[in-house]
């Protein structure tokens, strides 16, 4: 049995049974790691010395008789914008390449006391800002299906690494599509959490009123045992919702009669791969011979969304990274001349394209004279975009769409075009104007690379995602399949 393709509630059975150890499963994704890091190129960094360390204590602690907790022992990795005491944090980012938080994220308390195993932390687009990871100021992260090709972004490392068996499960982050489109691409499953309900504090801040962390996992039951870890108030951060959170593995229900699945006519416009519509549709189908009911519906303000998103997340962008300023964090330039030559100097040479064309962006949209205009706009048609779906929401219990227009694209075949690159978030960026939450979930292949299937709910109500999305699961085997990554 090759323990590396099991999901997180298998592997933990066989951790109570004392069929396997923490340390067998550490040594297990660290043989798997060094067999295909070379081609995949996941990690930023990688943390398997203290991962031991922590493996070992917690076999004491299973010798003693003590069952394991779902997640106790369980490999897995984070997203590099995530904060983890004392080891380095860098958003993928020349400017933070030598920073070391003093502190942890609240996610990675959380899973650092549900007893989870870091194997160290994933690449991204510098700044979570693009859609393919090749924004990364270190490397290229590949597509386990074709190294040829991107695995999305821009939470690309944490997606390879899981849709390559090198970790069991890992977190990303989501402020405009990064977990759900790289999850699509690479054919795992990805959650992007209703906004404030997983903390961010800890998050390395893109945009704050889009950034979400979520969940990217095997199947849809890791997804609920990752989520009840990881959501439920936190006081270190503001914006975190003060809600009771449910136990999510009870919405675990194969069982979808009478649920109501409206379909978006906007979401299927120009742009769509034929074979990505054909996949969708042949899952549109599956669902209803399941026992849903669905129905077309309209969104009519979904054809503004990528113009707000691009305002509103450069905005808060700007405002955000105006702290790198190579004084507080992260690189400074030498020999750059008096103070403000230093900040202009550091900020020049440690952020990179993208980053430099969103802060641009984001100070044009704000900046007296345009801020009405541009700004102010751009929030009063977010609202418009949010009563659509509010709308749409009293007839329907769940909105479908592709996860992405197209499957996986090439290297170099967008980074030229900014504008083509943005396209690809065209069906995820309006979930996160809205704060509600969304699902990709494997549900077949178009020219043999994956295809996601994107699930929209109403806020707070994850339970009825994981329900759809775990019915189809249970009842297709896309999920199964594996990357062959060019070794057996
Ligand atoms: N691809 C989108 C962007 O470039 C979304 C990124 C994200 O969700 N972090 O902004």
């Amino acid at each position: 049995m090759d323990l590396t393709q099991l999901t997180a509630h298998e592997l933990s059975d066989l951790l109570a049974r004392r069929e396997t150890s923490a340390v067998e499963l550490v040594k297990a994704f660290s043989d798997r790691i060094d067999q295909v890091e070379e081609n995949v190129k996941a990690f930023n960094i990688l943390t398997r010395d203290k991962a031991l360390e922590q493996a070992a204590k917690l076999d004491d602690k299973l010798a003693r008789g003590e069952k394991p907790g779902p997640l106790e022992g369980i490999p897995m990795a984070l997203k590099d914008n995530m904060c983890t005491k004392g080891v380095p944090t860098t958003c993928s980012s020349k400017i933070l390449k030598s920073f070391v938080p003093p502190y942890n994220a609240t996610v990675v308390e959380r899973l650092a006391q549900a007893g989870s195993i870091m194997l160290g932390k994933l690449n991204l687009d510098e700044f979570a800002m693009g859609s393919s990871t090749e924004n990364s100021a270190f490397a290229k992260t590949r597509n386990p299906w074709d190294l040829e090709r991107v695995p999305g972004g821009s939470s690309g490392g944490a997606v390879a690494s899981v849709s390559a068996d090198e970790v069991v499960f890992a977190l990303g982050s989501d402020t405009g599509g990064s977990i759900r489109q790289p999850a699509a691409f690479c054919g795992v499953v990805g959650l992007k959490p209703t906004y404030g309900y997983v903390s961010r504090f800890g998050l390395i801040a893109f945009a704050s009123s889009l950034d979400q962390i979520g969940t990217l996992t095997k199947d849809v039951t890791d997804c609920a045992l990752v989520m009840n870890v990881i959501a439920g108030h936190d006081p270190k951060d503001s914006t975190s919702a003060p809600v009771d959170k449910p136990d999510f593995t009870k919405s675990l229900i194969n069982d979808i009669k009478g649920m109501r699945i409206g379909i978006p006519r906007e979401y299927f416009g120009v742009g769509i791969d034929p074979e990505v519509d054909k996949v969708i549709r042949q899952a549109i189908a599956k669902l209803e011979e399941l026992g849903a009911v669905v129905e077309e519906c309209s969104l009519p303000h979904t054809e503004y969304a990528m113009p707000t998103y691009y305002l509103i997340a450069p905005a808060e962008c700007s405002s955000n990274l105006a702290r790198y300023d190579g004084v507080r964090y992260g690189y400074r330039a030498p020999e750059s001349g008096d103070v403000v030559g230093m900040f202009k100097k550091s900020r020049a040479e440690g952020f990179g394209p993208e980053v430099k064309r969103r802060i641009m962006l984001g100070t044009y949209a704000l900046s007296s004279g345009y801020y009405d205009a541009y700004y102010l706009k751009a929030l009063k048609v977010r609202t418009l975009i949010k009563q659509d779906f509010d709308q749409a929401f009293e007839k329907f219990d769940l909105l479908l769409s592709p996860t992405a227009p197209t499957p996986a694209f090439k290297f170099g075949e967008k980074s030229a075009n900014p504008l083509a690159m943005y396209l690809s978030d065209i069906c995820t960026v309006p979930a996160n104007l809205a704060g509600i939450p969304a699902i990709s979930v494997p549900c077949g292949f178009a020219d043999g690379l994956p295809v996601g299937l994107h699930l929209m709910g109403k806020a707070f109500d994850e339970g009825t995602l994981l329900r759809v999305a775990y019915t189809f699961e249970q009842n297709t085997d896309y999920h199964k399949v594996k990357p062959s990554l060019g070794v057996k």
